[in-house]
């Protein structure tokens, strides 16, 4: 309940590396190279509509949104202001505002590059002159502190970097040089380059050893450096980004944060500054900022041969992969800071796994494959991509999520937009860009780690080769991969076995299949069947290649049960449904309406099957479940169709129930409650309370702490509030049942200092006369009976304990 948004992620085009001011030529890189996605056609019946989809509505519809929220506008006041113009007042509600502008403008710029668009073009040119005219004459690019007037948050300090733990000001130039790079690479126009080159060039002289030393609070500039330096060549841009890593977690030559109040040097774990990076050894704090700074760091690695970074980067990672991932691949358990929880702690309904967070992960995760060629980070990106990244964005392409749960009870939607805007713009550059992350070139190794039909061109043998799969992935597992060299050449197919077709569905002991597997990949080389000994997740085929080379993998996709590790709380007594790299969930229009109900025994047969007019054509799982509902006041269990979709495409036809992790054990399951006379009663509340319908919709928590369905009136403290259930007509009423919410150790909500209960007699508002104690204990029903009553209002009076505030789950009358 504590926000403090931001966000957002990147890429890894290398397209043409063209000379600017070549100070220094790299020489250590990452030992395989991304085939780029501009040399990779996907024809798929799954991304290439996709694709589509995003250039043909989802570009545009950020841009347009970027337009009509302002945030285009305070680039314009910017250039005003310093043409004299006074009274401004900057347009939108974060300074971080204007990285929206340039994650849109790299998301085009990857678009650009494989399809011709002049009249995108056109218009990005005119918004890259109003970013240059926003720019200060040294070099200085923030609209917010630029415009002047009242700003918008405390955040950006009293001066220039002097609140960097908030104040985005190195975060947003991140996002315009990697815009600035992926604009050059795609449209060879120096426009934009020029503005993020004249930007890093004042942060080099302002920043560095006997000047600036605080990093940014917020991660993202150190990759956007290391792409200005590929872009460029010119050296302090790498030795920069170096530098902002290696200033975190050290008090030397940093300076107090500006916030009134605020002495800290370090901005501590929130920001990954409790200690040096290098000391790091499990993934804290944000997550977006995070999963940046891990990406940054790899990429430095790679170009310097940092192997302190390495090994921090391999910690961090085996505590994420082995403690802190969903099984959709989302990042961060918790919303109060947006971030990684402790190890094992991964709630479903109140999971943050922000879109932007699954984004940065995955990015980190395609650096560290290529950097250890090792495919097990392949398998961590197809998880991320196929489940938590695809989830952020709607069929329709324009209405994204923020966070991605993995169990709702109705409250979840996609929108158009948000205040903070990090998301759409941020799945917008990825799917611009996902054909890049398909193949990898090392030396004469040719990797091919993910699967859809088309074609990837690259060199290898000392020959121009074309690799071209035909596939029904991710829904079939059958993938043909023909080789096709310009002239016969040696050289090594690394084709990946995907960890799911070979027993572990992470490499990790987080998650485990319940049953053994039911077949095992087949490889064939021109027909005949070679032994698959997968070499770091790679099955390795060396020889002389000439066209008509045909490799065929062949990869079992039953459905499979899966059980996360027993440390997972939130998990136990419950099972996950996945055919191949796609997690399945059970979703209220195909399940009768309702899902927390529903128990999936251990053994009931599961079956595929295509449905290619649902959700742009899917695979559904059909079995049989239990149900569990209330009948006359007694529990019955009856037997029903269960169908499940991939998790990606849930939220595409209305609010309601959803699960990922679907009841084993009956005493998981929520029974469906015959509605009671409080689930009559029409919910009013105090001004300000957020959700106060939820205390009616029969969801019984397991804990006050359960953050599936309850209200509050945080921020609110100390004050006192009322709850009030009304009725068309009186009824009589002599029992009431509280639940409160308190999440202790995550928010501030705790339980009351005390409350009653009123009912309405005329327009008088009377105590009952209650037969007990009024209770405020945690994870229990506090009831209290009193003299009958006839009444058509009730009133919970809640007064909330001083410095804290309150919330309720459910409240029960009879
Ligand atoms: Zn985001």
């Amino acid at each position: 309940m504590t926000r403090t948004r931001l966000a957002r992620t990147f890429v890894l085009a290398l397209l043409p590396i063209l000379t600017v001011t070549c100070t220094t030529a790299p020489k250590a890189d990452y030992p395989a190279a991304p085939v780029p996605f501009t040399a990779v056609h996907l024809t798929d019946a799954f991304w290439a509509p996709r694709l589509e989809t995003n250039r043909a509505v989802t570009i545009p519809h950020n841009f347009k949104l970027a337009e009509e929220t302002k945030r285009v506008k305070n680039f314009e006041l910017a250039a005003e202001a310093q043409a004299g113009a006074r009274d401004l007042k900057f347009c939108t509600a974060y300074p971080f505002d204007d990285s929206d502008v340039y994650k849109v403008i790299e998301a085009a710029s990857y678009s650009l590059a494989t399809r011709a668009d002049p009249e995108m073009e056109k218009y990005i040119d005119g918004l890259v002159a109003k970013i240059a005219a926003a720019q200060e004459p040294d070099g200085y690019l923030y609209t917010s502190r630029t415009i002047g007037g009242p700003p918008p948050q405390s955040w950006l300090g009293k001066e220039r970097f002097s609140n960097l733990y908030m104040s985005h000001e190195l975060y947003n130039l991140g996002h315009l040089y990697e815009a600035a790079a992926a604009h050059f690479q795609a449209t060879g126009k120096k426009n934009l380059l020029a503005v993020a080159t004249k930007s890093a060039d004042f942060i080099a002289r302002e920043f560095g050893p006997g000047k600036r030393t605080n990093p940014p609070g917020h991660e993202e500039i150190e990759i956007g450096l290391v792409k200005l330096y590929r872009v460029t060549g010119t050296r302090k841009y790498l030795e920069l980004a170096n530098f902002f890593i290696d200033a975190r977690g050290k008090t030397e030559g940093r300076i107090p944060y500006g916030r009134e109040g605020h002495k800290e040097l370090l901005y501590g774990e929130y920001a990954q500054d409790d200690k040096p990076f290098v000391e790091q050894t499990t993934a804290v704090g944000h997550a977006v900022r995070a999963g940046y700074l891990y990406a940054g760091a790899a990429d430095v690695a790679a170009l310097t041969g940092n192997q302190a970074y390495v090994a921090a980067l391999d910690k961090i990672w085996a505590d994420v992969v082995g403690t802190k991932l969903y099984i959709t691949g989302g990042i961060g358990a918790a919303g109060a800071w947006e971030g990684y929880g402790p190890p094992y702690r991964l709630p479903n309904a109140s999971a943050y796994a922000e879109t932007c967070a699954n984004i940065a992960t995955f990015l980190w995760n395609s650096r560290m494959l290529r950097l250890e060629l090792d495919a097990k980070y392949a398998d961590v990106m197809e998880r991320i991509l196929y489940n938590g990244v695809l989830s952020g964005i709607s069929l329709s392409g324009d209405k994204f999520f923020y966070p991605n749960p993995l169990t709702s009870y109705g409250q979840h939607e996609r929108t158009p937009w948000f205040t903070c805007a990090c998301c759409p713009p941020n799945v917008a550059r990825i799917l611009s860009s996902v054909p890049g992350y398909f193949y990898a070139a090392s030396g004469d190794r040719v990797f091919v780690n993910l699967f859809a039909q088309g074609t990837g061109k690259l060199r290898a043998g000392g020959t121009d080769v074309e690799i071209a799969q035909t596939t029904e992935y991710p829904w079939k597992g059958e993938v043909k991969i023909e080789v096709k060299p310009a002239k016969a050449a040696e050289f090594t197919l690394a084709v990946r076995i995907p960890g799911w077709a070979l027993n572990r569905p992470v490499p990790s002991d987080l998650y485990t299949y319940t049953e053994a597997a039911d077949g095992a990949p087949v490889l064939k080389v021109n027909g005949e069947t070679v032994a698959i000994t997968p070499d770091k997740g790679y099955a390795l085929v060396s020889r002389k290649w000439q066209t008509g080379d045909v490799v065929e993998l062949s990869l079992p996709m039953p459905v499979r049960r899966v059980a996360a590790n027993e440390a997972v709380e939130e998990d136990r007594g419950r099972v996950a449904v996945e055919r191949g790299p796609l997690v399945y969930c059970a979703e209220w229009p195909d399940n009768d309406g309702r899902v927390s109900n529903l128990v999936l025994a251990d053994g009931t047969p599961l079956a595929s099957e295509a449905r290619p007019e649902l959700l742009g054509g899917v695979v559904v799982v059909k079995g049989e479940a239990e149900a569990l509902s209330e009948k006359a006041g007694k529990i019955i269990i009856e037997k029903k169709p269960l169908v499940l979709i991939p998790y990606y495409a849930w939220a595409n036809r209305g609010k309601g129930e959803m699960t990922v992790w679907l009841a084993r054990d009956p005493a998981k399951a929520r029974i469906a409650r015959e509605p009671g006379l409080s689930a009559k009663a029409k919910v009013t509340a105090s001004e300000k309370a957020v959700n106060p319908r939820r205390v009616n919709d029969q969801l019984e928590p397991e804990g006050s702490d359960d953050a599936a369905s309850y209200m509050h009136w945080w921020p609110k403290k100390g004050t006192l509030e009322w709850l009030e259930y009304g009725f068309e007509a009186p009824v009589r009423v002599s029992e009431s049942s509280v639940y409160w919410f308190d999440d202790t150790g995550g928010g501030e909500c705790r339980v009351p200092a005390s409350w009653r209960l009123l009912y309405k007699s005329g327009e008088t508002w009377l105590p009952v006369k209650a037969a007990g104690e009024y209770g405020v204990a945690k994870d229990a029903w506090n009831a209290v009976k009193f003299a009958p009553v006839r009444t058509a209002a009730l009133r919970l009076e809640v007064q909330l304990q001083k410095d804290w505030s309150a919330g309720v789950h459910e409240w029960k009358i009879k």
